[in-house]
């Protein structure tokens, strides 16, 4: 046998059961004073010891983390919370400093007589002429702490059980290292999938807000010139596939200018907003109203034709003519010109230049309008073709 008497082959095992004990510890799932609390009682309930502590290093201090037993110091100073805050100690401060500083074990036989005991003395943690052992707790160079091990009896630990407890403080600084990598890890990921998640949501409204900016106008809301003569083509291939009518109103706000010229661009900009209102208020489902640029906008308007058709564009034209925009403490008139096409039973393979002929002719009905006096409602007919576009409106 190994040891002289059983006590000691009994004492060994119940050393390895500690170790044992040890690796066993769930270090990915509980937070580090857990940890370090566990890896305490594997010890103590294993040995028979008198006061355990772990303290750790942070960099200039030692700060106790955790403590058990409470023989020696005769109180139950480690299990509050308010001693543990109060057991700070520089690093390179007695015993346990020079653990620290050698990164070797430091084995006081009789605290009594020992100089390296002193500062922990002055604390009060008065040994009497007990033991302490003091060992670093280290990971590669780096020492994390010191895992202090007493007892009440001078001379009390023999080389095996040094030899053990350098064992068991060196496999708690690699799996204290692990903890705190894994952990480490795991916030970085918490932090990083945070990041990627908030990134993911940026970009997809910046998406949305891309392919609205592309089919829509900024200012009003309204979809823009682009969309109109995409989506018109294709309400126009809807209503030839089905033998239904097609109207579109172009609308021209009348002397608009002026608005800009009296009360200025922003003014102008409310204006525009609150007529767009009016035009969708005023569409139906199925209906599709576009900025078209300036002040000039356009209806779209499926199985609409004849009555239907001028009483909708009338009620626009009297709406707009009735609402006496409303600018600080002063009303301004405001009126539209009105040109209206309809597709009439045409039919072509040519989508898009059908859809720019009827806005041709919308375009046509809405210039003689403004010939006419503006504030007004024409269809397109083909005599306003020969109508001269340069000059002449005022
Ligand atoms: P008419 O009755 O002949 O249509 O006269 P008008 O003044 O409405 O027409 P004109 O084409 O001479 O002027 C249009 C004005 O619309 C000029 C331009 O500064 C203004 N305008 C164009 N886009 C915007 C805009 O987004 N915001 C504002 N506030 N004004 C605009
Ligand atoms: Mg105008
Ligand atoms: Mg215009």
């Amino acid at each position: 046998m190994l040891f002289g008497n059983q006590d000691h082959f009994f004492s060994l095992v119940d050393a390895l059961s500690a170790i044992r004990v040890l690796t066993q510890l769930p270090v990915e799932e509980v937070s580090e004073s857990v940890f370090l609390r566990q890896a305490l009682d594997a010890l103590v309930a294993h040995q028979n010891l008198g006061q355990c502590s772990i303290f750790l290093s942070d960099g200039t201090h030692l700060n106790c983390a955790v403590g058990a037993g409470a023989d020696t110091f005769g109180d139950d100073s480690f299990r509050q919370p308010e001693r543990l805050n109060s057991m700070q100690f520089t690093v390179d401060e007695g015993i346990m400093g020079l653990a620290v500083q050698t990164g070797q074990i430091q084995y006081c036989r009789n605290c009594k007589l020992d100089p390296r005991f002193k500062p922990f003395e002055r604390r009060a943690l008065s040994h009497g002429d007990g033991s302490l052992i003091s060992m670093p707790i280290a990971s590669g160079a780096e020492v994390l702490g010191v895992l202090n091990v007493s007892h009440y009896q001078p001379e009390f630990f023999e080389t095996w059980q040094q030899h053990f407890l350098m064992l068991f403080a060196t496999t708690l600084g690699r799996l204290l290292h692990l903890h705190r990598m894994t952990h480490q890890l795991g916030d970085e990921v918490a932090v990083r999938t945070h990041a990627l998640a908030a990134a993911l949501d940026e970009s997809e409204k910046l998406r949305n807000r891309y392919q609205q900016l592309s089919i829509k106008d900024e200012l009003t809301g309204l979809f823009n010139r682009r969309y109109f003569f995409t989506e018109g083509e294709s309400m126009l291939s809807r209503a030839i596939r089905y033998k239904a009518d097609l109207s579109l109103l172009l609308i021209d706000v009348d002397h608009f200018k002026r608005i800009n010229d009296t009360w200025g661009h922003a003014v102008g900009d409310q204006v525009l907003r609150q007529i767009s209102n009016i035009f969708l208020e005023e569409a139906r489902a199925g209906d599709l109203v576009a900025r078209l640029g300036g002040e000039e906008f356009v209806l779209a308007l499926p199985n609409t034709a004849g009555e239907g058709l001028e009483q909708m564009a009338s009620r626009i034209r009297q709406r707009i003519a009735a609402s006496g925009f409303t600018v600080g403490d002063q009303k301004t008139e405001l009126t539209v010109s009105i040109g209206i096409t309809s597709l009439n039973g045409r039919d072509s393979s040519e989508l898009l230049p059908l859809l720019e002929r009827l806005y041709h002719e919308a375009d046509c009905a809405m210039y003689q309008c403004k010939l006419d006096g503006r504030n007004r409602l024409l269809y397109y007919s083909p005599e306003m073709e020969s109508v001269e576009r340069n000059g002449g409106l005022n």
